[in-house]
């Protein structure tokens, strides 16, 4: 048994890829943006070679291959093998090498979700960066329209306050092929899905910048890693895993000076009533306490965060961990609110007794 990808394109503005999987399965993926693509077969390695690695089949690419992108991608297997070798196994690649293609383009791009990552990397790195890179299809689900439309809307108003054009990209990489085969996203799949896109747009720029949302303190296997993401590079482009000199408090610090991030961040995976942030889960409370610390007024999560709503978090022993430092912080940053500490020393006691007795 083999995976065979045949890419194919629509015109230069959309490709795409029908991709046979393990035990007969077969899939059509397609990427589109507002800037022309890579209609080689370089965009769909490191978007099918972790699948193929956790099926344990070779992968056979229909189509050809920049040289430096398929020798870079076996210090992928050896890093994805080597941190989890009982579900990544090195896997034979076969497909034809192009000749080197043009010299990278000087262009630096940087995905921008809207998040306290993404408007950290966009504010710390804005010299460089000359395009912002915006993907439907991997938070947000491509059929979630509405969604799709407000997120997309938030981050054309940021890239144009930024003074940087957008790239817009659209995939069902994702939710047609990752999710169907049950590849993880986080600790897998994000990175070489990113990557996907990052390979795809070589003739607008030559370095993409993932910014990280680890410090070099956090570190550890992810599936956006400045070990993995660089081994997902081409002969055209570089992949950059930037900003892990900074953890989240000390970028939304940072954050909050600008009006751009503050009228625009978008922190919530939730996705719930069609919002940018639902203002409810984890990740929202937390960037909300952290904008309250810094002095900040953010217009996407204007509400006063609500102790009641704290107190029902199921909140997950790392983060326990997080928000002790936090309750630790309250009083550094003359935080007086004793009922949204008593909140959060609730939440951390039920949550805990949760982890050994889930309802
Ligand atoms: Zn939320």
């Amino acid at each position: 048994m083999t995976m065979s990808v045949e890419p194919f394109s629509r015109g230069s503005f959309h490709i795409g890829a029908r991709i046979s999987g393990p035990k007969g399965s077969s899939f059509t993926v397609e990427t589109e943006s507002n800037h022309s693509l890579d209609e080689s077969a370089t965009p769909w390695l490191s978007a099918t070679l972790p699948v193929a690695m956790k099926s344990d089949i070779p992968l056979r690419l229909d189509g050809e291959v920049d040289p430096a992108a398929l020798e870079n991608a076996q210090n992928a297997q050896r890093i994805l093998s080597g941190w989890y070798p009982r579900h990544y196994r090195p896997v034979a690649v076969e497909a034809r090498t192009s000749s080197p293609g043009s010299p990278p383009q000087p262009g630096v791009g940087c995905f921008f979700s809207g998040g306290v990552d993404s408007f950290y990397s966009a504010i710390t790195q804005h010299d460089r960066i000359t395009h912002l890179i915006f993907v439907h299809g991997y938070d947000i689900r491509p059929d979630d329209e509405r969604l799709g439309a407000l997120a997309l809307d938030s981050a054309r108003e940021a890239a144009a306050e930024l003074g940087k054009p957008l790239i817009e990209v659209r995939t069902t990489l994702r939710s047609d092929f990752a999710d169907p085969l049950r590849v993880p996203w986080g600790h897998v799949f994000h990175g070489p899905a990113l990557a996907h896109v990052a390979t795809a747009l070589s003739s607008h720029v030559g370095t993409v910048i993932i910014p990280s949302s680890d410090t070099y303190a956090t570190l550890e296997p992810w599936g956006s890693h400045p070990d993995l993401d660089v081994c997902w590079s081409t002969s055209s482009v570089t992949l950059e895993h930037r900003e892990l000199d900074a953890d989240r408090k000390q970028k939304t610090f940072r954050i909050v000076e600008y009006p751009v991030a503050m009228n625009h961040l978008r922190v919530c995976w939730e996705n719930k009533g069609g919002r940018l942030n639902c203002e409810r889960c984890f990740k929202c409370f937390r960037t909300r306490l952290h904008i309250e610390f810094a002095g900040g007024d953010c217009a996407t999560l204007p509400n006063p965060i609500d102790p009641d709503a704290v107190r029902r978090l199921y909140i997950n022993p790392a983060r326990r961990q997080l928000l002790r430092k936090s309750l630790v912080e309250m009083g550094r940053h003359g935080c007086d609110a004793p009922e949204l500490e008593r909140a959060i020393r609730s939440a951390i006691r039920r949550s805990y007794v949760l982890q050994f007795f889930p309802r």
